[in-house]
């Protein structure tokens, strides 16, 4: 793969690098020319343990203890020392849910114990209340239970001095869960990452602004302030600039001056004579490039001052593509995630799908519930400016280079929009 000077180079000379082809990069080309210039953060922080969800851990967790710390009843029921062939055994004592029993069982005696009581000294065993029958001090065992049955084993959950998160873990409610069971109250995080964003277009105008004719509204700042509160990025939002120069050198050099990342929307089509590309090119090393792919056509990245650069498509649906497909796993590797690969899979289409080889399509989809089975059918608006199919879909109907024309009843890989946590 290429090193880190080939972007200066290939932004002073497209044609320094056999294998590179500006107007014709792959997704996965793309995207794996970006990684090799993603460096994560490293400054860090301590939070208290709720205040780190979605955050990424900086250092590995190590269990101080066992979870559970001690072998425990995972049923209501009576604790006692297994011998076959028993029937009947003597109640001695009761164990609760953090009150133990303290004696020692001796064979013929048990105590009733409550589901998460620790179990007794001498006590090997817990049978089911219900799989017993009490007589005055005694219960009678109505079935045969198996040594060791119905007990939970410290160290079941999380051993003593095991990694339990490593680091580079995004934190989910699972997580928090977890460490809190390890009793742990608060985790070294990297630092949020400092993300400026701004639109760029004459045509564009501010939401509770009057439209004049042939304005729009600046929606493509409103998705990417949305996205990237997903991602947890600490945020500067520079507004819509007009195209014009002045304005445009100024809030570039300003958005790059006290952040990690820089994304603008608008201005970056290849051959577009327009100024951003003129002043990336003056501040920065910008690569454009026409990626092979629907939509999301044009994409510029690179470096200005010493942040990393992101320069979407104008129109909304490829602004949003792109940043799921490049700028979002992009984040993620600079805030110190280890890589997750999105989860793609197969489904059946229920409907024909028109497309060339040579080129990956993200078309807008719908997985829906027939009968028993979940099936996928994109949406009828495909163009590249049409955001309600974004708003309506659950998934990307992902096509790669080498699919071309799908007939109804194929399978399709597609990629999940929205997950459950
Ligand atoms: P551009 O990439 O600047 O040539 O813009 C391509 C298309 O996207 C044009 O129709 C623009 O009007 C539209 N567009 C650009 N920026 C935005 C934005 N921030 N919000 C909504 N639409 C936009
Ligand atoms: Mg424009």
């Amino acid at each position: 793969m290429h090193n880190k000077t080939s972007l200066s180079q290939l932004a002073a000379d497209p044609s320094c690098m056999d294998d590179y082809d500006p107007s014709a990069m792959s997704v996965t080309q793309a995207r794996l020319f970006i990684a090799q210039f993603l460096q994560p953060v490293t400054e860090t922080e301590a939070l208290s343990l709720r205040e780190s969800l979605g955050r990424v851990l900086a250092v590995n967790i190590i269990a101080p203890s066992n979870v559970p710390a001690h072998n425990n009843s995972a049923m209501d029921g009576y604790a006692f020392k297994f011998s076959a062939g028993v029937k009947i055994i003597k109640v001695i004592g009761t164990a609760f849910a953090g009150r133990p029993f303290m004696g020692n069982l001796k064979a013929g005696e048990c105590v009733k114990i409550m589901t998460g009581a620790m179990i007794p000294k001498g006590a090997d065993t817990v049978v089911m209340q219900e799989h017993t029958v009490q007589k005055s001090d005694n219960i009678a065992l109505l079935e045969e239970t198996k040594q060791g049955a119905n007990i939970r084993l410290a160290g079941e959950d999380l051993k003593l001095d095991q990694t339990v998160l490593a680091k580079g873990h995004a934190m989910k409610p699972a997580d928090i869960g977890l460490v809190a069971s390890l009793g742990i109250g608060e985790v070294q995080v990297f630092r949020k990452l400092k993300v400026a964003f701004f639109s760029t277009g004459d045509e564009l105008v501010g939401v509770g602004e009057k439209l004049e004719a042939g304005q729009i509204y600046d929606s493509n700042r409103y998705t990417l302030h949305s996205m990237l509160a997903r991602v947890g990025a600490e945020m500067s939002d520079f507004g819509n600039v007009p195209d014009n120069p002045i304005l445009l050198e100024k809030t570039l050099l300003e958005a790059a001056q006290n952040n990690d990342v820089v994304i603008t929307s608008g201005g970056v089509s290849v051959g577009e004579a327009d100024y951003m590309k003129a002043l990336l090119a003056k501040h920065g090393q910008v690569l454009f490039w026409k990626i092979n792919m629907k939509p999301g056509r044009p994409l510029a990245y690179g470096k200005v001052a010493h942040a990393h650069y992101f320069g979407l498509p104008g129109n909304p649906v490829s602004a949003m593509v792109t940043f799921y497909q490049f700028v979002q796993p992009a984040l993620l590797a600079l805030s110190g995630a280890a890589c997750m690969a999105m989860p793609v899979f197969k489904v059946e289409c229920t409907q024909a799908i028109k497309k060339t080889t040579g080129r990956t399509e993200f078309q807008r989809g719908l997985l829906f519930a027939d009968a028993e089975t979940w099936k996928v059918k994109p949406l009828p608006k495909q163009g590249s400016g049409v955001l309600s199919s974004m708003s309506l879909a659950n998934c990307f109907i992902v096509l790669d280079e080498t699919v071309g024309n799908c007939a109804a009843g194929e399978m399709v890989n597609v990629q999940l929009l929205e997950g459950i946590i």
